[in-house]
């Protein structure tokens, strides 16, 4: 893979306020999986191909990630950078919304990095629920949402995100089958492990 031009992308993402995953978030997650390289991975929320490119180097040899996009533009964006970067081989860009999208889906998955919509994540949890491996991962980024989430605040205009977001919590902490980690890296990243 291309570092410099990788760098370059995330630069300019920084540039455009594209909500690209943190260094700290990207660090606990390589922790993570360190041990236990995933062969196929899921990711909900492309942007410009950022956070995918960075799991490229994670995967296990011939490993693929598949991850779902809807915003046209960025769709573009993200398939030139990943061609820049040289890994294209490495990840196939589903276009549209992945609320249509996942029921479609018939993989099964090591590891889902969801990173969508806030007020999908308890179906986007569902949809993965369906076809993540035993022992494979759940992250879901941004689910403390810059405090929202633990505060009793809930007159804010994202409060249905901030609802679903707890749903999501709520969901994840009480599935007898799932051992789940709420970390405050980042803007909150929730990590489940399939028992
Ligand atoms: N994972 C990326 C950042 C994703 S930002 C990175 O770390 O580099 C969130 C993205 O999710 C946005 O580009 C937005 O267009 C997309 N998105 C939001 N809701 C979606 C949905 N329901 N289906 C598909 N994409 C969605
Ligand atoms: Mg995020």
């Amino acid at each position: 893979m291309n570092k410099e031009e990788l760098k370059k992308i995330k630069q300019k993402a920084l540039e455009e306020h594209i909500p690209i995953i943190m260094d700290d978030t990207l660090e606990v997650i390589e922790k993570e999986i360190k041990n236990n390289p995933p062969r196929r991975i899921l990711e909900i929320g492309t942007a410009v191909g950022y956070s995918a490119m960075c799991f490229s180097e994670f995967l296990l040899e011939n490993g693929k990630i598949d991850t779902i996009e809807r915003d046209a533009e960025r769709i573009k964006e993200a398939k030139i950078n990943i061609k820049k970067v040289g890994v294209e081989e490495k990840i196939n860009i589903y276009e549209g919304d992945a609320v249509d999208i996942l029921p479609t889906l018939n993989e099964k998955y090591d590891m889902v990095f969801i990173d969508a919509a806030k007020g999908k994540y308890p179906f986007f949890l569902n949809q993965s629920l369906r076809m993540i491996n035993p022992d494979g991962l759940i992250f879901a980024d941004n689910v403390l949402y810059k405090g929202y989430v633990m505060s009793d605040y809930n007159k804010h205009k994202q409060r249905t995100a901030v609802r679903n977001l707890r749903e999501y919590i709520k969901q994840v902490s009480e599935n007898p089958n799932l051992e789940t980690q709420i970390l405050e890296v980042g803007d909150g990243l929730a990590i489940s492990r399939i028992k």
